[in-house]
């Protein structure tokens, strides 16, 4: 029975194991999925500011050709003078109005464009930066995602090492008791055994075993269950032979203490 309980454990461990293994497996999709979002963060934050530095340029184009235009109004508006079209000293001071009145525009829209200007200016120095971190996020989701890829094949050399040494474990086991372990296992999340520590405590549900059992446990002459959860019991605290019981019976005593002898 020590044998089989021996093989037991083993075989929860693989168990264990190989059910981990599926779960990171499954999970690579997603992971890698979780890993491409900072890259998406920066793409989105780099197609912002590719709008924005467009609406600059877009603005700043504008408003030099408002510029050109009300420059050419300018030269238009001083021909007249040239050209001797303004006949009286008051037409000559409305005109002169007139000239000052445009100019006074021409500086308005010229401390617009330099506003605008400045703003591009911003604008593409922000694109450039934004490129500059996709291009090393993208860098950095490439590695990870090969890192990722790549443990796929790891993880199914694992399993494939593990149902070997799975199927060797089962040969050599009872198989009465290997139906009890996979019924157990069904429906105790994969965990059909339970350690006793060694304050006489079930792993697994935390009951507290009766002391007689704990005898059993560590005897492991015959498969023992926990009475709560009913998971085969094999002892997980220290070694027999050093065990100390914490409570201190006058009548279990001198039995414990040759049991530990032994
Ligand atoms: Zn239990």
């Amino acid at each position: 029975m020590k044998d089989d309980l021996q093989r037991l454990i083993a075989l929860q461990e693989i168990d264990l194991r190989l059910q981990e293994l599926a779960e990171r497996k499954r999970r690579i999709p997603e992971m890698v999925e979780a890993a491409r979002q900072p890259l998406q963060s920066a793409q989105a934050a780099r197609d912002t500011l590719k709008k924005e530095f467009e609406t600059a340029s877009k603005d700043r184009k504008a408003c030099e050709q408002d510029l050109a235009a009300h420059e050419q109004a300018i030269g238009k508006l001083q021909d007249r003078a040239v050209k001797g079209e303004i006949k009286t000293n008051k037409e000559y001071q409305a005109h002169l109005f007139e000239v000052e009145l445009a100019k006074k525009k021409k500086g308005e829209i010229e401390e617009r464009l330099l506003l605008l200007m400045d703003l591009g200016d911003g604008k593409k120095k922000d694109l450039a930066q934004a490129e500059r971190a996709v291009q090393a996020t993208d860098q950095r989701f490439t590695a990870e995602k090969n890192t990722l890829e790549g443990s796929v094949g790891a993880v199914d050399e694992e399993l494939a090492a593990l149902k070997g040494k799975r199927e060797t474990v089962v040969a050599a086991l009872n198989p009465s008791l290997l139906r009890t372990y996979e019924k157990l296992r069904a429906t105790r999340k994969g965990q059909a055994l339970a350690g006793v520590t060694k304050e006489g405590t079930c792993m697994a549900c935390r009951l507290h075993v009766q002391p007689q059992v704990v005898m059993e446990v560590k005897r492991a002459t015959a498969i023992q269950t926990c009475s709560q959860c009913h998971r085969i019991l094999y002892w997980a605290g220290e070694p027999v032979q050093i065990v100390p019981e914490p409570e201190p019976q006058a009548v279990a005593e001198p039995e414990e203490a040759a049991e530990t002898t032994e």
